[in-house]
């Protein structure tokens, strides 16, 4: 039985998926979505996602699961109302690997005052800033699920002083760890670097607020590389411009790419990724895929699913 592959993606870059997926699963036969037969449509019960059209997937009416190529699938579980199907993320060691690698040099930059001493060569000044060892530096990271985990160990095994939040009570070893309203106002008084690695949610889309950004510590710096309605831009730019933030990295924006005439490209507290902190490798992303659904041909047991009603 065919797998479709169903994405909004352009033709180059689908096909490039699919010769790499047939590549990790050759006794599947894994095909673009346009090219289904009626009889094919109403046959498939599985599909392979990358952004799809919700639309295409409700033409497929036998559908049990689908399987994102990615590991953020907040578009799709916005998109789609109530679907009959189970949605199974990308879960993938090498991402959150990635991940984990942007985070500590995105905090390192932060920790280690690049940009005031860009802005001091810029003007030809020589002034040594004061050192801070990275034990002192306190990194709050907001969300301690695959990617943020990691990504705290491993600012740890660097010597930094990190705290984490999460929805449900977490033991870390090594890391100091939050949840809930209080935990979060906790975490955000000593975070002097805060790391943003929550979903897009209802309860998570504007958690950074005028109010919550005021608890942060005076000249903290931010790091969001989860997705951009997570923080209120207006309210961001206003502590940027007040130095309650010193500095903002931001790889992820309420549109992508950011529009020409965002405040974000000219600020001078700002840096601007183009959302790379952590891309989907191909080959490592099609392996996982085909463990997960050679072990589902075996078992019928379906791999860990999104919870739709909570959002991630
Ligand atoms: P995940 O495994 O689902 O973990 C999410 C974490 O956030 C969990 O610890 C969860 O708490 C916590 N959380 C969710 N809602 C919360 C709430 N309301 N209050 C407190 N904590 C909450 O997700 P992940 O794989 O780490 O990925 C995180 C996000 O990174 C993705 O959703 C995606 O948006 C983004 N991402 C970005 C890139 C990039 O290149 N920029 C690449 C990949 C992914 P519990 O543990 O208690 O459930």
């Amino acid at each position: 039985m065919v797998i479709p592959f169903v994405s909004r993606l352009d033709l180059d870059a689908q096909q490039a998926w699919i010769d790499v997926l047939s590549a990790a699963m050759p006794d599947e036969h894994i095909v673009p979505f346009a090219t289904l037969t009626p009889e094919q449509k109403s046959a498939c019960h599985l599909a392979i996602v990358a952004d799809p059209e919700p639309n295409d997937l409700l033409a497929l009416p036998a559908l049990t699961w689908v399987h994102s190529v990615w590991a953020g699938v907040e578009r799709m579980v916005h998109e789609l109302v109530s679907p009959t199907f189970s949605i199974v993320r990308l879960v993938d060691p090498q991402l959150a690997d990635t991940m984990s690698e942007a985070v500590l040099a995105w905090t390192l930059f932060l920790h280690r005052d690049m940009p005031a001493y860009a802005k001091q060569q810029a003007n030809y000044r020589w002034e040594q800033r004061p050192m801070v060892q990275a034990k002192e530096r306190r990194i709050g990271v907001l969300g301690l699920g695959e990617l943020g985990k990691v990504s705290a160990l491993r600012l740890a095994h660097n010597g930094f002083s990190v705290a984490g939040w999460s929805r449900n009570e977490k033991h870390i070893a090594g890391i100091t760890c939050f949840d809930g309203h209080e935990g979060l106002v906790s975490l955000l008084r000593q975070s002097d670097i805060l790391v943003c690695l929550l979903p897009l949610t209802s309860e998570t889309k504007g958690l950074l607020s005028r109010e919550s950004l005021a608890y942060l510590p005076a000249g903290a710096g931010l790091i969001n590389f989860a997705r951009g309605l997570i923080i209120d831009d207006n309210a961001l730019l206003e502590k940027l411009d007040q130095g309650v933030v010193s500095h903002a990295v931001l790889d992820v924006f309420m549109q992508e790419p950011l529009p020409k005439n965002h405040q974000y490209w000219q600020h001078h507290a700002v840096t601007v990724l183009p959302h790379i902190s952590a891309p989907t490798h191909l080959i490592s992303a099609s392996l996982i895929l085909a463990d997960n659904i050679k072990y589902y041909r075996m078992t019928g047991i379906i791999p860990s699913c999104v919870d739709v009603s909570r959002g991630y």
